[in-house]
């Protein structure tokens, strides 16, 4: 058994509203279904009175519990609080986010009666261990390592983050798998027809992934990838809910913008509606009393959501342009257009990305939900040795989506590595001092396409001190840049006369977790899998006992077993069981052996009255 979960691994799609896990198994690829016999578990968590909730649990008590209720931490991770697109999100949210110390963003729910602020690795690294915990079960094993994936656009802090949610959550990262290059592997695993260029349009929950790659007999080379790491299905659920909120606003005169609760439930209605739209050219929504007792009903159709969200559409598809700009191929030179994400069943995207292909027929034949997962859990079985050829013979190659550079003077960033850049891949350069006797370098490592490099995303910064004292232009750094096959960066610089060398240091800057946080998470995580054990265990002797006095007062009522019994034991009986009743209404929170205690209490009287009979 040991051997069996060293050697096997997982691969998980890590979505923002919905996650799904596979396994390569029996010479193929298997979706693992969830307790509920589900094929893909939403990514909430839920903290309530008693317990914490994760998943389907998590996502059918929302409506009842709204600021608890956490979903989409996928698009806070490695985000920080004062970001724009934060600040947007929040908007909408029924949860709290506040500003934490280092400037993440930090989420706020109530669990067990005590306020508690959670980082969005900390809710990832719940959902992952939910996945994890729905494989072990599936395959009866203790699974330790996986390949995640990411959205291809996502930059070094949100890929950091992601590996450190899944160390969180007791899982080493074999490797970050980008979700359009799964998908590719999904959808070209088996075909032999040559080489092919394949665009790979994903439209999920909340990121969206454009890539083109070129397939040929099991070789995967992508070209370009591109995209936003902020748009997807959620974003056209939030303009329909602003949309019913105004709507409500004008027929009732009540802003229930700040109503966390209403907010909740028109979410909920609005992608219910959504996906509708998907299939009939009108829906209508009914949500009695939304507020202050108002039962609310509007309709909406397909035109008006497409009219919604117009700008968000035109932005995909200007990602696809420019994702063809960056490999350099014309859009003739497609052969497929692959479809992935729950999103890209929307028919207006369907057929703006069809126009743009002059009428080329868009590939459906991989399952939007499972692809990414899929191609995850072929690479997992690839890079752990396990498998029939066609998945040994795999070969992969993806690229930096995000240019890598640091900053120069006057606020210009010197680009280091290009984008679309093959990984793994290290490129060095060299800076030079720029005025007399400077005694340090500082180095301002960014990553984007900005010239500015205040306009780029930060990463970190490291400086090499007590240079040579020399006339400006003589002192020399060498900086190597250094990006492994997860995409993720290291940064390191030399000065060739003293010999000194530095490095970034990547836990350890502004919005990243410290070794001292994760060690903090880590010993949560556990605490919490103690604490959801012990609430399973007391829930059990809880039912246990109800049942246990259910049982008994239906033998008081068994013909067979009053005729054996004198009827001043027969009331006795029926007292205790109704004081047992009594007892379990006011005691749903006891501890177990509280329980334990009563359940020998009735137990006793019980062998004390039937004696053998029983
Ligand atoms: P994914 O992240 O790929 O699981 O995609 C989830 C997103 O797809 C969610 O925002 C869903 O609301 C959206 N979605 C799923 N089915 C449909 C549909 N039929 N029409 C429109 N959006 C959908």
């Amino acid at each position: 058994m040991a051997g069996r979960s060293d050697s096997l691994a997982i691969g998980i799609d890590l979505g923002t509203t919905y996650s799904c896990v596979a396994v390569w198994q029996h010479e193929r690829v298997e979706i693992i279904v969830n307790e509920q016999g589900n094929r893909t578990t939403p990514s909430c968590v839920a903290f309530t009175d008693t317990e914490r909730l994760i998943g389907d649990a998590a996502k059918n008590q929302a409506a009842m519990n709204p600021p608890n209720t956490v979903f989409d931490a996928k698009r806070l991770i490695g985000r920080m609080y004062g970001d724009a697109t934060v600040q947007n999100d929040m908007r909408v949210w029924p949860f709290k986010v506040v500003e934490g110390e280092s400037g993440k963003p930090m989420i706020v729910a109530t669990y067990k009666g005590h306020e508690k602020k959670y980082s969005a690795e900390e809710i990832s690294s719940m959902v992952l261990f939910k996945m994890k915990e729905v494989a072990n079960m599936y395959l009866n094993t203790d699974v330790k390592t996986a390949v995640i994936t990411v959205p291809a656009y996502f930059n070094d802090s949100q890929r950091l983050a992601t590996k450190n949610a899944a160390s969180v959550a007791g899982l080493r990262v074999l490797r970050l798998l980008n979700e359009p290059t799964a998908a590719a592997i999904a959808y070209g695993l088996y075909q032999k027809t040559g080489k092919r260029n394949a665009l790979i349009f994903d439209l999920g929950g909340g990121t969206f992934d454009v890539s083109l790659v070129t397939i040929d007999n099991g070789r995967f080379e992508v070209k370009a990838a591109g995209g936003d790491t902020h748009l997807g299905g959620e974003d056209f659920d939030n303009r329909m809910v602003e949309y019913f909120v105004s709507e409500f606003n004008r027929k009732y005169r009540k802003d229930i913008s700040n109503n966390s609760r209403a907010l909740g439930r028109l979410r909920v209605a609005s992608e219910r509606a959504k996906r509708i739209l998907s299939s009939t050219s009108q829906t209508s929504i009914e949500i009695d009393c939304l507020c202050d007792g108002i039962d609310f009903s509007s309709k909406i159709t397909r035109a008006k959501f497409e009219e919604l969200n117009m700008d968000f559409f035109n932005k995909c598809m200007e990602a696809v342009q420019m994702c063809l700009d960056d490999a350099n191929l014309e859009k003739s030179r497609v052969n497929e257009v692959v479809l992935v994400g729950g999103s890209t069943r929307i028919p207006k995207v369907q057929n703006m990305l069809q126009d743009f292909f002059h009428g080329k027929d868009l590939c459906k034949t991989i399952n939007p939900d499972e692809a990414v997962a899929y191609g995850a859990a072929v690479l997992a079985a690839h890079l752990s040795g396990q498998g029939s050829q066609v998945v040994q013979n795999l070969t992969l190659i993806d690229v930096i989506p995000l240019s890598l550079g640091y900053e120069s003077l006057g606020e210009v960033m010197t680009f280091a590595i290009p984008k679309n850049t093959p990984i793994p891949a290290t490129r060095e350069t060299t800076s030079v001092t720029v005025c007399d006797n400077q005694s340090a370098f500082l180095f301002k490592v960014y990553q984007g396409e900005r010239t500015r490099s205040k306009n780029n995303n930060f990463l970190g910064e490291f400086s090499l001190l007590n240079l040579p004292l020399a006339p400006r232009g003589v002192t020399q750094a060498r900086i190597q840049f250094n990006i492994d096959a997860d995409g993720i960066l290291n940064v390191s610089a030399q000065e060739p006369i003293t010999g000194q060398k530095n490095s970034i240091t990547i836990t350890n800057d502004k919005g990243r977790l410290t070794k001292e946080e994760i060690e903090k998470m880590l010993e949560d995580a556990e605490r919490y899998k103690v604490d959801d054990q012990e609430y399973k265990q007391k829930v059990d002797a809880y039912n246990g006992l109800e049942n246990f006095v259910y049982a008994l007062k239906s033998k008081l009522k068994d013909w067979n077993i009053r005729s054996k019994v004198i009827l001043e034991d027969l009331n006795k009986m029926e007292d205790v069981v109704e004081e047992a009743f009594k007892w379990l209404e006011v005691n749903k929170l006891a501890e177990i052996n509280v329980i334990a205690d009563k359940r020998k209490e009735i137990e006793l009287i019980c062998n004390s009255v039937f004696g053998p009979i029983m």
